[in-house]
């Protein structure tokens, strides 16, 4: 049996912010049902260890970065938990778990993730007794720099895998931060951790890995470009094949629209006329008055990154051809503000919730008609998947993931059955508009939403083949090592 360590800064449905907290959650439950040990580490925030009354210490620290230190261990919904409890990194703080409420990075957060790498290397090489990784897979930045603690640590030749879920977010920090970060005078190099003269922790990551996966084949190339390659595509081209894109599966237990208990009416694809009954939930809780035009939702971070100033801007052509907009989302204040200020222009036609909410994602994902996604750039994306699983039809940029889960909704695609949403040029306000028209167009014509609906809802989003692809590379790095 293959022992692997699975590292990140977020596990759904302990702590959350993002994809990320997804993935970590699901993908090691679809690894265990291939056979691997997967045991999954992550800080003891103060809302995960809420959950747990009883903890079993299984090792301490003196001194990490600091302070005393300890790993727990705990069972959990088919995970096998390993949290990393140290109250100077991950004690109560007035914020979330990279940033406080202005949006702030927390200064210390190269403290903070260089602990949980350190910390990473040290359970993989057997700090926990009775048990040592084969394989260690590292999340994103805060993760990133376990490959360079395992290959600088006890035992080196353990193969590291690094998934970006985004390459913009990496971890750069000022290089006098090197010397405290207990790795070796050579480490601080080209070759090694430093970046642009400073420290990368995402770059180390993506130095010192066997292999870098991301979370689609389309991301994959486009993070080898130049304009979507954030200063790292130089890198990642000279990894060659060593880079491999993988798209993320969803939970399909916890996004189930047979059984979901976040919905006001449960359905399936044999039997999506009950939907009625969520479209009526959301109509209440964003005060939108009864339209028989389509329901646009948005359910995203609000920045940049995700196109909020395309829908912004869109808002008008929205409502002038009959349609209505749901808008769940957090981040930019100034988006927020124009969200709301756009609410208040189109009472009854336009709802804003801001802050997030787990169970009114659901509810949205079940009663709206069209899932707005214009990202700039979108490694996989999941509210696309999530939309195609409950029937709510993506109308996406594409890009990304979004580009590789999507089939566009074309003559061709739509005479041969197997459209599943509308794709659209990324970036341009013009093309998202024209696919906000596409869409009335398409939910007016008898028939041909239905169609998409459901071929969307029948498609697999599962971690099956996915999962599968993981444990292929887990064993090919397992066997190159062993050659
Ligand atoms: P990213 O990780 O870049 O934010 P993804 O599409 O990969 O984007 O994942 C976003 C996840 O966060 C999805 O599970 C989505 O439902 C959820 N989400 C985003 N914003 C909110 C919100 N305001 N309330 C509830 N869930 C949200």
């Amino acid at each position: 049996m293959i022992r692997l360590l699975s590292v990140a800064s977020e596990l759904h449905p302990l702590i959350k912010t993002g994809g990320l907290a997804d993935v970590a959650g699901a993908l090691p439950l679809a690894l265990s049902a291939r056979g691997v040990g997967v045991r999954s580490l992550l800080p003891a925030y103060p809302q995960v260890l809420r959950a747990f009354p009883r903890l079993k210490a299984v090792h301490a620290y003196k001194d990490l970065f600091g302070g005393p230190a300890r790993l727990l261990a705990v069972k959990h919904a088919g995970l096998d938990l390993l949290l990393l409890d140290s109250l100077h990194l991950f004690g109560a703080r007035e914020g979330g778990p990279y940033a406080d409420l202005a949006g702030h990075d927390w200064p210390d957060n190269w403290r903070r993730f260089a602990a949980l790498s350190a910390a990473a290397a040290d359970v993989a090489a057997g700090a926990v007794k009775g048990w040592q990784a084969d394989i260690v897979h590292a999340h994103d930045w805060q993760a990133a720099l376990t490959a360079a603690y395992v290959r600088h640590g006890r035992l080196p030749q353990t193969p590291v895998v690094v998934t970006v879920h985004n390459l913009a977010f990496q971890g750069r920090f000022e290089a006098d931060i090197f010397p405290r970060l207990g790795l070796p005078a050579e480490a601080f190099s080209v070759e090694g951790v430093e970046y642009y003269g400073g420290v990368g922790y995402l770059k180390a990551g993506l130095q010192y890995a066997d292999a870098i996966t991301t979370v689609s084949p389309t991301y994959a190339d486009e993070i080898r470009t130049a304009s979507l390659g954030m200063g790292l595509d130089g890198l990642l081209r000279g990894r060659g094949d060593a880079v491999h894109g993988i798209v993320n599966g969803i939970d399909l237990a916890a996004w189930d629209p047979v059984t979901d208990p976040h919905l006001a009416a449960n359905f399936s694809v044999r039997a999506p006329g009950a939907r009625a009954g969520n479209r009526r939930a959301i109509e209440k809780r964003f005060g939108l008055k009864r339209n028989k035009g389509p329901i646009f939702a948005v359910i995203s971070r609000l920045t940049w990154q995700k196109g909020i100033d395309l829908i912004v801007d869109a808002v008008d052509h929205i409502i002038a051809n009959g349609a209505s907009l749901v808008v769940l989302g957090s981040g930019d204040s100034a988006f927020e503000g124009a969200l709301l200020a756009a609410a208040a222009r189109h009472r009854g036609r336009i709802g804003v919730v801001t802050g997030y909410d787990e169970a009114l994602a659901h509810l949205i994902q079940a009663g709206a008609d069209a899932i707005l996604i214009p990202s700039r750039f979108e490694p996989c994306g999941l509210t696309q998947l999530y939309g195609l699983r409950y029937g709510t039809i993506p109308v996406a940029a594409r890009t990304g993931g979004l580009a590789d889960t999507i089939i566009d909704a074309n003559e061709a695609s739509l005479a041969a059955g197997c459209a599943t949403g509308i794709l659209h040029a990324t970036g341009s306000g013009d093309a998202l508009k024209g696919a906000i028209s596409r869409a009335i167009a398409l939910y007016a014509a008898p028939g041909a939403w239905q169609q998409i609906r459901r071929a969307g809802m029948r498609a697999d989003f599962g971690w099956g083949r996915s999962g599968a692809r993981y444990v292929a590379l887990y064993q090919d790095l397992m066997d190159r090592k062993a050659a």
